[in-house]
């Protein structure tokens, strides 16, 4: 068997156009054009890069991309002063703080001044309860994208067992969450877990958000399962692609698979909360 490739690319532009238009109606009926604020503390260039990224996403699809930029030595209260300031300004939707900040700052601190209405990147305490408790709420936008990806192939979820490699805040544990929600029996594993091959083997659903190139092998994976790598280093996924892909029914490749639903998560969440907060859900 050789698995149909997941189009990470292709779903996440039909995603972007499908918010364009939610975007341009969102504007003729109330005159607001949604705006997400991105902000980003120091000059790391991997955080400059994906913030440019997320901004002109954001401006391609007629919403207004409102920048701040601050510089390296911001404390926690410099930092805290702007996402309140942009948290009770009406004209702003949803609030990106770009991760990692630098030492200094309690990121923490920060995340949790987003009012959980403009949490469009899923980082506060309340947006992952809320996602845990089947609540709604805005998903970690990488978990989020793998279950977009899903549904535009139509896997099923329900029922089936999902194995989720990596138990990060913004990862593992909000994909197991958002999984579960969907009815899957899901099994998380990490570096302690032992027989990590056997349960990956009894997997429908693998998702692998490890951090380690090519970790998890072709032969681990069931006949048929779904495969979805999360995974970036090097143009390389967690998995090992090649020896996968001979055994999977579905996978994403590294890169063009689960990269791209990230930012096109994030922008329709920010449509969404424009709509909710305008009153035109
Ligand atoms: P992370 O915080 O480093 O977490 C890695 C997880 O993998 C941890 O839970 C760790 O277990 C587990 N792990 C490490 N070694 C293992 C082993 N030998 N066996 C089983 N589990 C093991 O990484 P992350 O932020 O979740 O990111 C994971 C991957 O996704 C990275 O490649 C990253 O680049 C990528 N990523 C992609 C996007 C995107 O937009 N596509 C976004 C974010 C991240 P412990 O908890 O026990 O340490």
């Amino acid at each position: 068997m050789t698995a149909t490739l997941m189009d990470g690319k292709r779903v996440a532009s039909e995603t972007l156009a499908a918010a364009e238009k939610r975007v341009a109606k969102i504007k003729e009926d109330t005159g607001v054009t949604p705006c997400l604020a991105t902000i980003l503390v120091g000059a790391d260039p991997a955080s400059i890069t994906y913030t440019q990224m997320k901004r002109r996403r954001c401006e391609g699809i007629g919403m207004i991309s409102r920048k701040v930029e601050l510089p390296e030595d911001t404390t926690t209260q410099g930092l805290l002063d702007v996402v309140n300031e942009l948290g009770s300004d009406p004209s702003v939707h949803g609030i990106l703080l770009q991760h990692p900040s630098p030492p200094q700052v309690d990121e923490r601190a920060a995340f949790e001044a987003i009012p959980v209405g403009k949490d469009v990147d899923g980082v506060t305490y309340g947006s992952f309860a809320h996602m845990w408790f089947g609540e709604g709420g805005f998903a970690s936008c990488t978990p989020g994208g793998i279950v977009r990806l899903l549904d535009a192939y139509d896997v099923p979820i329900e029922g089936k067992h999902a194995v989720v490699i990596g138990r990060s805040a913004i990862l593992g544990k909000p994909m197991a969450g958002l999984l579960l929600d969907r009815n899957a029996t899901v099994t998380i594993c990490h570096s302690r877990t032992q027989n990590l091959a056997e349960i990956v083997k009894q997997a429908d659903i693998v998702v692998a958000a490890v951090g380690r190139a090519e970790f998890v092998k072709g032969d681990w994976i069931k006949p048929g399962a779904v495969v979805m790598d999360a995974g970036y280093s090097d143009n390389k996924g967690d998995v090992e692609f090649e020896t996968a892909k001979e055994v999977a029914s579905l996978i994403t490749p590294v890169p063009g698979g689960v990269g791209p639903m990230t930012i096109a998560t994030l922008i329709d969440q920010t449509v969404d909360a424009a709509a909710k907060q305008l009153g035109v859900a």
